[in-house]
């Protein structure tokens, strides 16, 4: 078996914008995508907002229908998958939501709720689906007694964890988190990234992780893929993207962060401007306008993504730059990420000792 289960094929999503007094403009929103997420992995996709990565996401789960390309799950082509089929993919490939407020039904119990995907999928009696249900609920920390409350009832975290519990009660093989921890505070989030590493090895997952914040990406990501307005623009294991990324677009991001107790971003912060307007990207390199390392050719030529080592990389000038990561030994170039880091790994080693709500 390819130890390649879920894969983008030249994926592109197009929306057009319809506009009464002017000509309609097409936003490319995910712009001829190649990636390849192997079996037990944690890959993760990150980006400004509005870089596509929550698009790619919706593609990603067969919830939306590519303009162009495709996605192939265990090497099957999903664009020729009947509806029945479609029903039985999404058994195996389930989603995580950034607000499971909006996403759980108010009038359903919590257990309701997690019972609700194995009726859907026709999954065992009901007394079967009651009991797996309350097996979920404890894997997720939660109590029996929650099953019988509403959702309004608990805490941002308890409800995300209702919503892992509902994502992964069917015994799907891959799941895809879209910011699954963004809308939660620090400690909070250490709380629910453990609980998702912990089943995700339980139970033999692959994890797709959409996100913006690169200090959650670094504690669970295997590989990294960086999208920059629909493409992406650099590929690496994680640990070598953090310590030495190669696309300067990556090295202004992990710049960037916020320190938490402030807001405040880090002094070396290079990632000047918004994105470009997507309806018209730039030419040539669509990060030239942003980037402090642009030369003549990078206003005209656009470049692919290449293969370098064991990391790929959209920049013509990859192997020339050398730019300031976050390993060890480099916390005085980037002080500010090291504290962001620094905050969520204590965080995270005090559920470790068994820390929960
Ligand atoms: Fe910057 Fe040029 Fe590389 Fe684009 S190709 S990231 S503009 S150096």
């Amino acid at each position: 078996m390819s130890d390649v289960v879920l894969e983008a094929v030249g994926l592109e999503k197009r929306f057009t914008r319809r506009r009464l007094f002017a000509a309609d403009t097409v936003v490319r929103a995910v712009n001829g995508v190649d990636l390849a997420v192997r079996r037990g992995e944690t890959y993760a996709i990150v980006g400004e907002s509005g870089c596509g990565k929550s698009t790619m996401a919706r593609l990603l789960l067969t919830l939306m229908r590519p303009s162009g390309g495709t996605v192939l799950y265990e090497g099957r082509d999903t664009a020729g998958m009947s509806d029945r089929e479609l029903r039985a993919l999404r058994r195996d490939l389930q989603v995580i939501f950034q607000d499971p407020f909006s996403s759980l039904n108010p009038q359903m119990s919590v257990g309701a709720l997690i019972e609700e995907p194995l009726r859907v999928h026709g999954i065992g009696t009901a007394a079967e689906r009651r009991a797996t249900a309350a097996a979920m609920l404890a894997r997720v920390g939660l109590r029996p007694e929650h099953a019988d409350r509403y959702p309004h009832e608990f805490s941002g975290g308890q409800r995300q964890r209702i919503g892992i519990a509902r994502a992964l009660v069917t015994g799907p093989k891959v799941v895809i988190g879209d910011e699954p921890v963004s809308a939660l505070d620090v400690s909070i989030q250490a709380q629910v990234i453990n609980i998702l590493a912990a089943l995700k090895a339980e139970m033999g997952l692959t994890l797709v992780l959409i996100a913006h914040d690169l200090a959650v990406i670094r504690h669970m990501a295997d590989r990294v893929a960086v999208m920059y307005l629909g493409e992406i623009v650099e590929e690496a294991p994680a640990d070598d993207l953090f310590a030495r990324p190669a696309h300067p677009y990556t090295a202004a991001l992990m710049a960037a962060i916020p320190i938490p107790e402030t807001g405040a971003r880090a002094p070396a912060a290079t990632l000047e401007g918004e994105p470009p307007n997507p309806v018209a990207p730039p030419p040539g390199c669509r990060f030239h306008p942003r980037c402090p390392h642009a030369r003549d050719n990078c206003r005209t030529d656009h470049p692919a993504l290449r293969e370098l080592g064991d990391r790929r990389v959209a920049c013509h000038y990859a192997e020339e730059l050398t730019l300031p990561g976050i390993a060890a030994g480099t916390q005085r170039r980037a002080p500010a990420v090291e504290r962001r880091f620094a905050l969520l790994d204590a965080r995270t080693q005090d559920n470790d000792r068994g820390e929960r709500p």
